[in-house]
């Protein structure tokens, strides 16, 4: 390893705030208007450069951005791209008195991905190959952000995700009436029919009867699984929802460190795991988590950035579902996510992570760099 030629000599950040089409809503979160985009771009000493993201609902990504700038930029500057596990963890400890997952492991993200980068385009291979070369394609489905949609513009944007080709579909769930969702989730059923699979996600706005209520009501509709239906923290919640019902558990968006899937693992009864590259720090992160799943005889799915996730998960023997979700950061690269004939979603099969941003597109909704 020449480590000269890898030493870190810049990194440059941008903050990027994007408007969506139209608000979109859950039940927690409330209404998305933007979603915030943080890019951080690596320079070696011999030139090859590397771009690393991560991005938010729309809230806190000035605070990533400082943490970039302020923080990581000047303790990594002259560091080894190549030692990327050392880095990670070197960043962990380094702040982890104020950061044990949180805003940091985003900040990580930006940064690990970036190294990511880095590594295939020294290697010349794109990221599936490079993360586990198991597959370039992994089965995916299309994650509505549809709460404030009414029950008609909720079937007509599913009919639209069926239209564009996927065989895979996720509505929101958490109204102030329960018997509203069952009846939508009734509808969509009719809708797609008995051949499409079917998830729901309450964005953990239930309490853990509640869910157990929710769970029962919806049993017959053939849900793949009931995503987030209670708190993140509340593992032991999770596995009493899990013991009352028969719909399987998944989680993860909201997990921000292996440690916390770790003890997820083993105590919330959960049946798929959805780990976010942009906030379990990075490729890195997610694959730690990705090998905790296979010795848990657990698929691996992801939530959001599916431009990143379609290479990881396709790399993975154990891979489950890619959410492609209602963000769309893949309209602002150079490779948008692309679909087979079958419904699966195709890893780019350029050098890289395969997510560039495309200037002329982004440059617009530029805030700030450093
Ligand atoms: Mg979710």
């Amino acid at each position: 390893m020449n480590s000269t030629a890898n030493k870190i000599i810049a990194i440059d950040v941008e903050y990027y705030q994007v408007p969506l089409a139209e608000v979109l809503s859950d039940a927690k979160h409330g209404d998305h208007t933007h979603f915030e985009l943080i890019v951080s771009r690596i320079t070696c000493a011999d030139g090859v450069k590397g771009v690393g993201y991560t991005y938010t609902g729309g809230k806190g990504g000035r605070a990533i951005y400082s943490l970039l700038v302020d923080e990581l930029k000047p303790f990594l500057i002259g560091k080894d791209a190549n030692e990327i596990d050392e880095i990670w963890d070197e960043i962990e400890w380094h702040l982890h008195y104020v950061g044990r997952g949180g805003l940091v492991s985003f900040a990580t993200s930006a940064i690990d991905i970036a190294l990511w980068d880095i590594r295939c385009k020294q290697l010349g291979l794109p990221l599936w190959k490079v993360a586990g070369g198991a597959d370039n394609k992994t089965n995916c489905y299309a994650g509505g952000i549809d709460l404030n949609f009414t029950q008609e513009k909720l079937l007509t944007n599913i009919q639209g995700y069926l239209d564009k080709g996927f065989n895979a579909v996720k509505i929101k769930v958490g109204k102030e009436d329960y018997l509203e969702d069952v009846a939508r989730v009734a509808a969509v059923r009719e809708l797609i029919g008995d051949d499409i699979t079917f998830m729901v996600d309450a964005n953990y706005s239930l309490s853990v009867d509640e869910a157990i209520r929710f769970s029962n009501a919806i049993e017959q509709y053939n849900i793949t699984w009931f995503e987030e239906p209670t708190i993140p923290d509340d593992y032991l919640g999770f596995a009493k929802i899990a013991d009352n019902t028969k719909i399987p558990l998944a989680m993860g968006e909201n997990l921000h460190t292996p440690h916390e899937f770790g003890y997820a693992i083993a105590q919330a009864k959960l049946s798929y795991l959805q780990p976010d590259a942009s906030n379990i720090g990075g490729i890195t992160g997610f694959l730690r988590v990705a090998k905790m799943a296979k010795e848990n005889n657990l698929p691996l799915c992801s939530h959001g950035m599916h431009e990143l996730h379609v290479s990881l998960l396709a790399s993975q023997s154990h891979a489950g579902y890619l959410e492609v979700h209602s963000f769309p950061i893949d309209q602002y690269t150079k490779h948008p996510l692309q679909l087979d004939e079958d419904g699966r979603a195709i890893a780019p099969d350029v050098v890289g992570t395969g997510v560039d941003f495309d200037d002329a597109l982004l440059g617009q909704y530029l805030i700030k760099n450093s």
